[in-house]
């Protein structure tokens, strides 16, 4: 019988690698894993967390506003560089738990880059020079998440930046464009704008936030243009070209707009460069994933991939929840996969938005009959001094038939903490009357969601 260094080798310490490591070490086996920057990965070192700390740093301005209306007098400046030390102290820490947990469940950490060198063996070259190191493993998982892209044949894209520099910008920009429409673009969107940038968003499509419920993306963009953010949408750049004064960003619409940062949020893809995967014998899929089946197995029979590289459902609970899966899969004779339906997520965007199942348009196309859209728009109470205009959204999409809340939707103040909430009930598969027979918690944003009454008439139904 063939002896192997370890039992288990996982490549890539972020938050799927390290949770499927530290589940299969504490089961009793040996496992090493390998990470060739910081382990925490995309999450806690250039994601996630990062970005929420950048978003309660700029959401300030907002609530110096607000409270400004209530009586308060505010004097309040902004200090970057010191926010980043903090920042960084604080990333620096979680990093260190990471590895602190990991060396508690008996996970040996490799600081290095590991390349796969046939099915059972990979080298690790490691980061502070010095010899390689052969690894053998009876099993291996990939878990090497994904990288950010850009439009490389753009003329000048070596000017911009993307979401893990903007992370580390040495000073504060005046003038920033962001482009793309996706998650990253409208949370940096909101986060630089809060903190005084005079910020421009460009979208090649109609609206941003494609696959959203379109009463979410017209009131998001509604929204932030309230709070400063210039939106042009359906327009891509021709170039960008480095002048004296700053960066001229060139339309192809003809708009020329000078600002000293460009950023680029434009997806991620599948960090699967030079992972040695056709010599593992691991194939990728037509958009360059690593191709798994339903149990997160790849086309080789002792190797997994979890997480982002597997492009499935790109979010940092996803990945965990597919570690669990792989482990009680694999090492627990329990064959789990992870059910991608009703998983509820958040766009950190200023105002944020929540969101959990169907769009009304998906609905439409998934329900058999009628379905019943209730809609809410008001002014959260909170601003009620300050002569702000912003409005909340909340919106519910039930199953004609069946009365199932299939979708909620919500825009505004809190709106991430109240879908996690709303998600369970709409796991469950809770009707409109059963949310209805929840008596409201008052004064709540959130009692709107078991107060609606009045459908949406078919006269008033939005696009979706
Ligand atoms: P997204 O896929 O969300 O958005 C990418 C955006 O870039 C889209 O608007 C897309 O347009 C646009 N785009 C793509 N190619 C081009 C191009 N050639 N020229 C111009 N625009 C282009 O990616 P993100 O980078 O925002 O985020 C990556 C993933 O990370 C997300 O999908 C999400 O899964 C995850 N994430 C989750 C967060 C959260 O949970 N809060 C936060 C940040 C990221 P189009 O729509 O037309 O294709």
């Amino acid at each position: 019988m063939t002896t192997y260094d370890y039992d288990l080798f996982v490549i890539g310490a972020g938050s799927g690698g390290v949770r499927a490591a530290r589940l299969t070490a504490l089961g009793g086996k040996r496992v090493a894993i390998a990470e060739e920057f910081r382990v925490g990965g995309t999450c806690v070192i250039r994601g996630c967390v990062p970005k929420k700390f950048m978003v309660m740093a700029s959401d300030f301005s907002h609530q110096f506003h607000t409270a400004e209306g209530y009586g308060w007098t505010i004097d309040a400046a902004f200090d970057w560089p010191k926010f980043l030390q903090v920042k960084d102290v604080e990333i620096a820490r979680l990093s260190g738990i990471y590895v602190a947990n990991l060396g508690k469940a008996g996970v040996d950490l490799v600081h290095g880059r590991a390349v796969l060198k046939d099915a059972h063996t990979v080298e690790v070259t490691h980061r502070d020079g010095g010899e390689s190191q052969t690894i053998t493993a009876e099993k291996i998982l990939i878990a090497t998440g994904g990288r950010p892209w850009m439009p490389t044949d753009l003329a000048g894209v070596e000017h911009a930046i993307t979401s893990e520099e903007a992370f580390h910008l040495p000073e504060l920009p005046k003038r920033i464009l962001i482009a793309g429409g996706g998650y990253i673009a409208v949370e940096f969107a909101g986060i630089f704008a809060g903190l005084g940038v005079e910020t421009t968003l460009i979208y090649r499509g109609p609206n941003i936030l494609r696959g959203f419920d379109d009463d979410v993306r017209a009131h998001l963009a509604g929204e932030i243009e309230k709070r400063g953010i210039k939106v042009i949408l359906g327009c891509q750049h021709a170039s960008i070209e480095k002048t004296a004064t700053g960066l001229v960003n060139k339309l192809e619409n003809g708009m020329e707009i000078e600002t000293d940062v460009v950023m680029f949020a434009t997806g991620r893809v599948p960090h699967v460069k030079d992972l040695g995967l056709e010599t593992a014998g691991v194939a990728l899929t037509d958009k360059g994933a690593i191709q798994v089946d339903t149990l997160s197995r790849t086309t080789a029979e002792n190797i997994w991939a979890i997480g982002d590289v597997t492009d499935r459902m790109n979010l940092t609970p996803v990945a965990i929840r597919e570690a669990v899966a792989f482990h009680e899969t694999v090492y627990r004779n329990n064959p789990q996969h992870f059910d991608y339906e009703g998983v509820a997520t958040a766009v950190f965007s200023q105002p944020p938005v929540g969101t959990v199942g169907l769009s009304e348009n998906e609905a439409r196309h998934a329900c058999p009959g009628a379905v019943d859209v209730y809609v809410s728009r008001f002014r959260p109470m909170k601003y009620a001094f300050t002569g702000s205009d912003e409005r909340m959204l909340m919106k519910l999409v039930v199953d004609g038939e069946s009365q199932k809340v299939v979708g909620v939707h919500i825009v505004g103040p809190e709106a991430p903490e109240m879908i996690q909430l709303a998600a369970i009930a709409v796991k469950a598969g809770l009707t409109k009357a059963q949310w209805d027979a929840t008596c409201a918690v008052h004064p709540t944003m959130a009692e709107e969601l078991v107060t609606l009454k009045d459908k949406q008439q078919p006269g008033n139904m939005s696009a979706g």
